[in-house]
């Protein structure tokens, strides 16, 4: 790939003459030292940036602001639409959600895109392979949507929302993402032998678009096995795109096989707002040290460039770090203890900084994996109808309703009194306790706690009304302590529900 050096970039953004905006927000712990790290870099590097410097985290939170994000900062995000952060710490005890959640979800950047690249003179047991892979990972729904219940005392639920709009927004971004750079593979990585309709939901998803982009081979796997062939035989993967949660672990998972958090860089896109940070937390017992390594956010602040299309500054910057590992000549404390090196006498963040300022300008000798582009400018709204149009032709009936009850009768007593409760339209089909079903008993050695959900369906298959539920609802409510009702629908036919295990 045809590089331009950083001074030619200089001279170029110095010619662009407007400074591009940008909300930069320090963060907690280590992360005003990693940030000013990537500041100053990009500063020598010639790119005109106005930064915004705006406030979110622990200092927030103390303040009694429980969203950690200052209205202020929104207002900047809004103008800037790009943002560089350090990493936000959650205190215990200060508001309830993770500010950096709420940032994610606020602006719906719904790709988080967390590249594992080898690096050179980063070993690992995997050196020489050329570990090259991207993970997506979906940035809003799933059980990040932090829905939560005590349902007794002793039962917490929390909900798991799959949504086929940001199934297919995700997923549509990995593709585009893997045609974008030319790569050959997608996996998918769900659990949707378990989670039939929400895990399911992603892979349906994923398996009606891939044949839009037939250059790609698709293949789906499980989310377990992926863990496993990750570790097994990195090289497999391409691209993988999963759901939140499953994300979260496994792209902390392929960062480790790269050389581990010190370098690992991720960016969270949405339709044009894009927040750049890395992977690692506030680090606190090495905040204000000096001795953190820098690389992670330096390597997000090349993929913000990229996406504020400042490619050949982007490029000088990607080579001078990757100068700066090969030569080895500033090693910060993590990859000296990593390789065994002098661990006492490691760089400071300062020092590798500025040896990466130095190095603008040279190229690697070895680059163990092409550099690819990995940016943004290919989102693509979704493309499938979410109109009224849709679910007006969708055939849906009410076939039922789960009722949970929180009740200290065993299984047996509970189901004859919840049978003679039903009423003439519904009949209890079954009780269950912790998603096995206790009721009428299975005669196996099934534990339960004091949390049922029985499930009522329709009598003989008859058609049933509002009525018969809130009537249902008003009968258990004399004699139990319900905590939750779900209607049951079938859609097109099709049940919008599970069985329970031993249904
Ligand atoms: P962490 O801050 O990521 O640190 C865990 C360990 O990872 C460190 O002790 C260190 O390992 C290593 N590490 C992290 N960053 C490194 C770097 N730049 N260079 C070298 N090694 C690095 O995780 P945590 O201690 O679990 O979380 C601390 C706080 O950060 C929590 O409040 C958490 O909620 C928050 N957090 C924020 C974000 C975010 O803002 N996106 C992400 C994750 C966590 P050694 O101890 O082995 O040296």
């Amino acid at each position: 790939m045809e590089r331009e050096s950083a001074s030619t970039h200089a001279t170029q953004a110095g010619a662009a003459a407007t400074a591009i905006p940008v909300t930069v927000i320090p963060g907690d712990g280590v992360g005003p030292e990693i940030v000013r790290s990537a500041q100053r870099i990009i500063e020598a590097a010639g790119v005109p940036i106005a930064w915004e410097q705006a406030e979110a985290g622990a200092e927030v939170f103390r303040r009694g602001d429980t969203s950690g994000v200052p209205h202020e900062t929104r207002e900047s995000i809004e103008r800037t639409r790009v943002v560089l952060k350090g990493p936000l710490e959650t205190p215990v005890g200060f508001g309830e959600k993770s500010a950096n959640v709420t940032l994610r979800k606020l602006f719906e950047t719904y790709a988080n895109v967390r590249p594992a690249r080898e690096l050179p003179g980063v070993p690992t047991r995997y050196s020489g392979e050329g570990v090259d892979m991207i993970v997506v990972r979906e940035n809003v729904e799933d059980l990040y949507a932090g829905i939560e219940h005590m349902e007794t005392p002793d039962v917490a639920q929390g909900l798991k929302i799959i949504t086929r709009k940001g199934s297919e927004k995700v997923i549509r971004y990995a593709f585009e993402l893997a045609r974008r750079e030319g790569r050959t593979k997608v996996t998918c990585a769900t659990k949707a032998n378990i989670m039939k309709l929400t895990e399911g939901m992603f892979k349906r998803v994923f398996e009606e678009m891939a044949p839009e982009y037939p250059e790609i081979q698709a293949e789906h796997l499980i989310i377990d096995n992926v863990a496993h062939q990750m570790v097994k035989n990195p090289v497999q993967f391409d691209v993988i795109v999963t759901t939140n949660l499953n994300g979260d672990i496994i792209s902390d998972l392929a960062s480790g096989l790269v050389g581990g958090l010190g370098f690992a860089s991720s960016g969270n896109y949405g339709d044009g707002v894009a927040i750049f940070e890395a992977v690692h937390g506030s680090a606190p017992k090495y905040a204000g040290k000096d001795v953190i390594n820098p690389t992670a956010l330096i390597l997000s602040s090349v993929m913000m460039l990229r996406y504020l299309d400042q490619a050949a500054a982007a490029d000088a910057i990607e080579q001078a770090v990757l100068v700066t590992l090969e030569e080895g000549r500033a090693v910060t404390q993590d990859l000296a203890r990593q390789t065994g090196g002098d661990v006492e006498h490691a760089a400071s963040t300062t020092a590798f900084t500025d040896q990466v300022i130095a190095n603008l300008g040279r190229q690697p000798s070895s680059v163990p994996v092409s550099v690819r582009v990995t940016d943004s400018g290919l989102v693509r709204r979704p493309e499938w109808t979410y109109g009224p149009e849709r679910y007006a032709g969708i055939g849906r009936e009410l076939v039922g309703m789960d009722v949970m009850v929180e009740s200290d009768l065993a299984p047996d007593a509970l189901g004859d009194e919840l049978t003679a409760l039903a009423g003439e339209a519904l009949a209890l089909s079954m009780l269950e306790s912790r998603g096995t079903k206790v009721y009428p008993s299975t005669g196996l050695a099934t534990d339960h706690v004091r949390w049922y959900r029985g499930r009522f369906v329709a009598r003989d298959g008859r058609a049933l009304a509002e009525a018969d539920l809130v009537g249902l609802l008003g009968r258990i409510g004399e004699h139990h302590r319900w905590t939750e009702a779900l209607r049951l629908q079938s859609f097109d036919g099709e049940p919008g529900y599970t069985k329970a295990q031993g249904e």
